[in-house]
């Protein structure tokens, strides 16, 4: 199998994440409600709505600038930290990939990082911090292992879907250093941040989308 995704691919893509968040309205704000301010889901759902009522508009553009787009569209649309933090991972993501029209494996695995990196920096945030970094960290290295040991495309995407899901899983005994868990007493201990479950998310309908 090889992946190919231009900007139809991850308008397509967007959509079923859009559904998939949709769906998990109670759950999400349940888990910020008790580790937050219970706005978590509010705020990524407008997000994502955002972007699906621009459906044509980013339709309409290269896929560099189609990643700027949505990272302004979400920034100007979402409050919160993820707001900030999802809007500097696309920008960070379109230098990425610059004029190309598509994105194969490696170029996934780069623009993934690319995200990854921008959240990181902009959050002054590292790994165990109870974030959704903790998703997307283990998700990006076991990506990047497999590629490097020559597995295909089908193999490095589900290495990348169970990475998120560990990283999810293991944010549960987690005690917050970042986001509004770390005011709690116990900083969070016992539940799952709710960003890295909505992080979660979307690496898992990507991987799912792109292995069907
Ligand atoms: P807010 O915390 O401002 O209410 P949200 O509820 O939308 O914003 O988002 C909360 C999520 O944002 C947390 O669950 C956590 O995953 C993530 N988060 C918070 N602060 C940071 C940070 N500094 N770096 C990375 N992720 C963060
Ligand atoms: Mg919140």
């Amino acid at each position: 199998m090889n992946i190919k995704i231009t900007s139809k691919e991850y308008v397509e893509y967007i959509e079923l994440v859009t559904k998939k968040i949709e769906e998990n309205k109670d759950y999400i704000t349940k888990l910020d409600s008790i580790t937050g301010d219970g706005d978590h889901w509010v705020n990524i759902n407008m997000g994502f709505q955002k972007l699906v009522e621009n459906k044509e508009l980013l339709l309409s553009l290269k896929l560099g600038d189609m990643f700027k787009k949505i990272g302004m569209l979400i920034m100007s649309t979402v409050g919160g930290s993820s707001g900030v933090l999802y809007g500097s991972a696309f920008i960070g993501a379109a230098k990425t990939i610059g004029d190309k029209e598509e994105m194969d494996i490696n170029l996934l695995c780069d623009v993934l990082e690319a995200e990854l990196n921008a959240i990181m920096e902009r959050g002054n945030a590292k790994p165990n911090f109870k974030t959704m970094i903790d998703s997307m960290y283990p998700a990006v290295n076991a990506m990047k292992d497999a590629l490097d040991k020559k597995l295909d495309d089908y193999d490095a995407l589900q290495a990348m879907k169970q990475g998120a899901i560990d990283g999810m899983n293991s944010t549960k005994d987690m005690e917050a250093v970042r986001g509004r868990a770390c005011y709690q007493p116990n900083k969070g201990v016992g539940h799952l941040d709710p960003g890295a479950v909505t992080m979660c998310y979307q690496l898992e309908v990507l991987v799912d989308y792109l292995c069907k």
